[in-house]
């Protein structure tokens, strides 16, 4: 139980990384806060694409459990023509300007949903419909894919994907970055770059650091002995966290709660947002640092 850890100052097990039906996930808010308390999470962070935080956050209820629920959100930019993840944690109550921020961001999504649906060229492809074109969910290739998949375009996942990878038919989103970390900064959020390649880590860091980049997400469920401990050696350099989530999107078997993040790492991570110096967390010093062209994408 949370109280337990609590007085130990140990936080259980926690998972910082997962979606809704609101975003790409498949599961509704209520939902999903059912499956992980059924997975025996103590600390969890939706982290919606593009969208302000769908659950309560602060500490919820059921039967003798307790269960934390952190504001977050997982925010798409680019750099080097490539998309890139940006998670932002909030020690409280998501603020209203990041809320407001992210709602624009949801509906530059909806404008990208209806130009890669024109680029398709299907006449039976459905545009955005009204709650996405006023950001109040967000769409994704994986929508894209589903309208696919019901038109009968495509037959599986890969066909899909491999249809939206084709050269333009998906516009890239162009918010640089090292902005979405600057506005994230500036609201007052813990930022942490969501599931970096080893080499992509390698080649920027130290420029998403000079933007205010305060965490990697280098736990995680698949990843290779390699890049968690070359993730780890390069969060040390940098002073940076190691943060850790599934990316649970409930399309698979896996259920909530098969992989959480225990020990140090946790208890580092929820003393840190915790820690009311975050509330000034505004400095974005521009320090210059190479940026180079590494290859591969895990873009929503
Ligand atoms: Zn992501
Ligand atoms: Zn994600």
């Amino acid at each position: 139980m949370l109280s337990k850890h609590r007085t130990s100052g140990d936080p259980g097990r926690i998972d910082l990384h997962m979606h809704t039906d609101r975003s790409d996930g498949r599961f509704p808010p209520d939902d999903v806060l059912s499956r992980a308390f059924a997975g025996k999470l103590d600390v969890i962070a939706v982290a919606d694409h593009d969208l302000p935080n769908v659950l309560t956050p602060g500490v919820h209820v059921r039967g003798a459990r307790e269960l934390r629920v952190i504001a977050a959100a997982e925010v798409s930019g680019s750099h080097a023509g490539r998309e890139l993840h940006l998670l932002v944690y909030f020690p409280g109550e998501m603020p209203e300007e990041f809320r407001a921020f992210l709602r624009e961001r949801a509906k530059v999504r909806a404008v990208r949903y209806d130009a890669a649906v024109a680029k398709l060229g299907f006449s039976d492809l459905a545009v955005a419909d009204e709650p996405a074109r006023v950001g109040d969910r967000s769409l994704t290739r994986h929508h894209l894919y589903n309208a696919l998949k019901t038109g009968g375009h495509v037959r599986d996942l890969r066909e899909g994907f491999a249809l939206l990878g084709g050269a333009g038919v998906v516009p890239l989103i162009e918010l640089p970055f090292v902005d979405a970390i600057r506005a994230a900064r500036a609201a007052g959020g813990l930022t942490s770059w969501a599931h970096p390649s080893l080499v992509d880590a390698q080649a920027w860091t130290s420029t998403f650091v000079a933007a205010g980049l305060q965490g990697l997400e280098g736990v995680r469920p698949h990843v290779d002995r390699r890049t968690r401990n070359g993730l780890k050696v390069i969060a040390e350099q940098h002073g940076l966290l190691l943060t850790g989530g599934s990316d649970w999107h409930g399309w698979h078997e896996t259920p909530l709660g098969t992989f959480a993040v225990t020990g140090e790492r946790a208890r580092d991570f929820v003393a840190r947002l915790d820690h009311a110096s975050l509330q000034a967390g505004l400095a974005t010093a521009a320090r210059p640092a190479p940026a180079s062209t590494p290859p591969h994408s895990t873009a929503r």
